[in-house]
């Protein structure tokens, strides 16, 4: 892979920041991630929105702009050479020259990287579907500053892994303050029932990936909501699938001790991921 950082480009092992960067101390950051399938962006203009969107509300200041970025980005890929890759683009705090404890006295710091693409699940997960246990912990902020900033702070997902990890699982869902299913380690979750789809609205970091299932339904005509999702309606779910940029559409077929309706990968589920990945050779969607 090959990194961007300080104005340069670097082998990702080269690629460093200093422990005194708030991005580590603090997790006072926001990255975005997008991948790049045959050497063309997937929705690069949604995924720079919600990054420049979380740079502004965290008040930092870049160096470059929205075309410089992506100019960035782009040199990022074409030097490492892949033609599928993972690329993500981080702003942190800095840290400041004199060691100040004020924010505004930070330089803030922008990097980029991008890696070869490796999906998140591998094919014989997406045939059988995921195995998820329902963690009871709470996901909490970044949220509470503001749900769109992405943010690094994940201690509730990890420790929400484990405890899937302890349950024999394979990944985790965690609540929101409510008791409501949230969301994952890196991804956002749905439900169908009745051949209508709902997905947690609230507390949840509103992925790209989540947002292109909207605009597939609105395609294909299948209703989406989002809204509350209890426990008791993910279990007796006809599908369930989650969502992610590493993943795509992922299905699962198995919460907690129980099968999903008869434990194999849904009909919708099926459609939408399919179509999602029919709509990486549209330049639409690039
Ligand atoms: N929720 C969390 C907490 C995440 O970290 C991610 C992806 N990094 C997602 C959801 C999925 O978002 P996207 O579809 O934009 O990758």
């Amino acid at each position: 892979g090959v990194a961007f950082m300080d104005g340069q480009y670097l082998p990702m092992s080269e690629a460093k920041i200093s422990v005194l960067d708030w991005g580590f101390l603090h997790s006072d950051a926001t990255y975005d991630t997008v991948h790049v399938w045959n050497g063309r962006f997937f929705r690069l203009n949604l995924h720079l929105d919600r990054f420049l969107g979380g740079i502004e509300r965290l008040r930092m200041n870049l160096p470059y702009d929205r075309e410089e970025i992506t100019s960035i980005l782009k040199s990022c890929v074409a030097l490492s050479g892949h033609k599928s890759a993972y690329v993500e683009m981080i702003c942190t705090r800095g840290s400041s020259p004199t060691f100040s404890r004020d924010p505004r006295q930070a330089e803030n710091r922008f990097m980029a990287f991008a890696v070869p693409f490796g999906s998140v699940a591998n094919n014989e997960q997406l045939e059988r579907g995921l195995h998820v246990a329902i963690s009871e912990t709470v996901r909490i902020p970044p949220k509470s500053i503001d749900p769109s900033i992405k943010n690094y702070h994940w201690l509730d997902l990890v420790k929400g892994l484990f405890d899937a990890y302890d349950m024999g699982a394979e990944t985790a869902l965690i609540l929101d303050t409510d008791g409501h299913i949230a969301e994952g380690p890196g991804f956002n979750v749905f439900i169908v029932r009745d051949g209508s789809l709902t997905t947690p609205a609230f507390g949840v970091l509103p992925g790209i990936t989540r947002r292109t299932v909207f605009d597939l339904c609105a395609e294909i005509g299948l209703s989406v909501a989002a809204t509350d999702v209890s426990r008791a309606e993910i279990k007796q779910a006809d599908e369930v699938f989650v969502t992610s940029t590493a993943g795509g559409i992922m299905p699962v077929t198995r919460i907690d001790e129980a099968k999903i309706a008869n434990g194999k990968v849904g009909p919708i589920t099926s459609r939408l991921m399919n179509f999602y990945w029919q709509k990486h050779d549209d330049p639409a969607w690039s």
